[in-house]
């Protein structure tokens, strides 16, 4: 047996059809949310590359935790989803509990 981690891992995620595009995000996680030229947000890799295929996660670094979890709280669009990686239950946005 192995300890858990302290923190579960996090993955992020964008439901495009609800994005207002006003940049809240991308302006609070530079490094996670980027808008592209459709006027809307989505998650990047942890190799800079926008993610467009519809539902793309990526992973929430623990540094940036904090600001990917007022990303989800502030979103106008409540279409930023954070969730565990190993149970898929959402712990930010608005299907969290
Ligand atoms: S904060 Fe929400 S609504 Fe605003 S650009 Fe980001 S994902 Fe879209």
């Amino acid at each position: 047996m192995t300890a858990q981690d302290e923190a579960p891992e996090l993955e992020v995620w964008i439901d495009q059809d609800l994005c207002t595009g006003d940049g809240i995000c991308a302006q609070y996680a530079p490094e996670v949310f980027e808008l592209d030229i459709d006027g809307l947000a989505y998650v990047k890799s942890p190799a800079d590359e926008l993610l467009q295929d519809q539902g793309a996660t990526t992973p929430v670094p623990l540094k940036l935790l904090a600001d990917v979890r007022d990303s989800a709280k502030e979103c106008p669009g409540d279409c930023i989803h954070v969730r565990r990686v190993n149970d898929g239950v959402e712990v930010y946005g608005p299907d969290a509990e």
